[in-house]
C-alpha cells in the first residue's frame, strides 16, 4: 500500500512555488500579495491563519493579515474588501471562515473580486469551475485532486466516489473529477446503501466529518482512498476512513493528520500566484 505523503509532496509543490515566485519577481519587478482578513478570536482560525501567513512568507509572497474583533460591523469588512479589490498590490483575499453570527457570510464572499478570490468560493468561481472554465478552485478539493494524479496521471474512465457534498469540498471534488472525465458518484447524508456505492469506486474521497466511517469493507481492492476528514476523538485526531481496516485494501491511501492537510495551504499560495499571473495578463 501507498501511503500519500502529503506532508512531502506540499513541501515539494512548496519549493516548486517558491522558484516561480523568483521567476515571477525578475519578470514583474513584483511579488503575488495575499491578504487575510481574520475576525474574533476563534482558537483553530488564529492557527490557520498563522500558518498561512508564515507559508505565504517562505514562498516569497507578500502577505498581510487584517484582524477585526468579533464585534466589528459588516460595513467595514465589506468597505475593507472593496478597497483591497482596487489594490493592485493584492493579488488573492482571504476572509478567514467561520464568520460571527451577524456578518453575512455570503455577502462576504460576493464581494471578494472573483479574479482575487483565491478560497473560490465565489459564484463566478462556481460556475466556472462547473463549465470546466479556468478559476479558482477550493484549495481542500485542488489539494486531494494534486494528490490523485500523484499516484494515477490518466483518470480516464475511472469510477469516483465523492462522500459529503459540501460547497467546500465534495461538489468541488466532483467536479475535478468530472473534468477528468471520472464517472463520479456523489453521496450524502440520505445515500440509500453508502458502503455499496463506496465499493464501487476506484477512487474515493471522504469529506464527511465522522470519524472513520468508511470501513475496509466498503473499499474495493486497490482502491485510490483520500480521506479529507479531520475529527477529534479520544484517541487523538482521526480521518472519515477506517485507516488500519482500508490500508490492507487500498492501493494508496492519505493519513490524518499528513495527507490531505498540508496540501490546503500549499493550494491557497497556489491559487494566490495564479490570480496574480491572470491578472499581469
Ligand atoms: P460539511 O459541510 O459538514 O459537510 C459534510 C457532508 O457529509 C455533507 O454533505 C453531509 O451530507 C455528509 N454526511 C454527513 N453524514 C453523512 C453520512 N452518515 N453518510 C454520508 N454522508 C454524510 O463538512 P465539510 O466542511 O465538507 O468538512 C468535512 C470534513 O473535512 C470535516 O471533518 C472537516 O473538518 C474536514 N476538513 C478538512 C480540511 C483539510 O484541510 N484537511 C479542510 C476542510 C474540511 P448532507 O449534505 O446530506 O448533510
Amino acid at each position: 500500500m501507498i501511503l500519500i505523503d502529503g506532508k512531502k509532496i506540499a513541501l515539494e509543490l512548496r519549493e516548486e512555488l517558491k522558484e516561480e515566485v523568483s521567476k515571477l519577481k525578475l519578470k514583474y519587478n513584483k511579488v503575488p500579495g495575499l491578504t487575510v482578513i481574520l475576525i474574533g478570536e476563534d482558537p483553530p482560525s488564529q492557527i490557520y491563519v498563522r500558518n498561512k501567513e508564515k507559508s505565504a512568507n517562505e514562498v516569497g509572497l507578500k502577505s498581510e493579515v487584517i484582524r477585526y474583533p468579533d464585534s466589528v460591523e459588516e460595513k467595514t469588512v465589506l468597505d475593507k474588501i472593496d478597497e483591497l479589490n482596487k489594490d493592485e498590490s493584492v493579488s488573492g483575499i482571504l476572509v478567514q471562515l467561520p464568520l460571527p453570527k451577524h456578518i453575512d457570510k455570503q455577502k462576504v464572499i460576493e464581494t471578494i473580486l472573483p479574479s482575487k478570490d483565491v478560497d473560490g468560493f465565489h459564484p463566478m468561481n462556481v460556475g466556472n469551475l462547473s463549465s470546466g472554465y479556468e478559476s479558482s478552485v477550493p484549495c481542500t478539493p485542488l489539494g486531494c485532486y494534486l494528490l490523485i494524479k500523484k499516484i494515477e496521471p490518466n483518470l480516464n474512465g475511472k469510477k469516483a466516489v465523492v462522500v459529503g457534498r459540501s460547497n467546500l469540498n465534495g461538489k468541488p471534488m466532483t467536479q475535478l473529477l468530472l473534468k477528468e472525465n471520472c464517472t463520479v458518484t456523489i453521496t450524502h447524508s440520505k445515500t440509500k446503501d453508502l458502503k455499496g456505492e463506496c465499493l464501487k469506486g476506484d477512487i474515493i474521497v471522504a469529506a464527511v466529518g465522522i470519524p472513520e466511517l468508511v470501513k475496509g469493507d466498503w473499499v474495493k481492492k486497490d482502491a485510490i482512498v483520500i480521506d479529507v476528514g479531520i475529527n477529534k476523538t479520544d484517541k487523538g485526531i482521526v480521518g472519515d476512513i477506517a485507516f488500519d481496516e482500508v490500508s490492507k485494501i487500498a492501493k494508496a491511501l492519505t493519513p490524518v493528520p499528513g495527507g490531505v492537510g498540508p496540501m490546503t495551504i500549499a493550494c491557497l499560495l497556489k491559487n494566490t500566484i495564479e490570480c496574480f499571473k491572470r491578472s499581469q495578463k
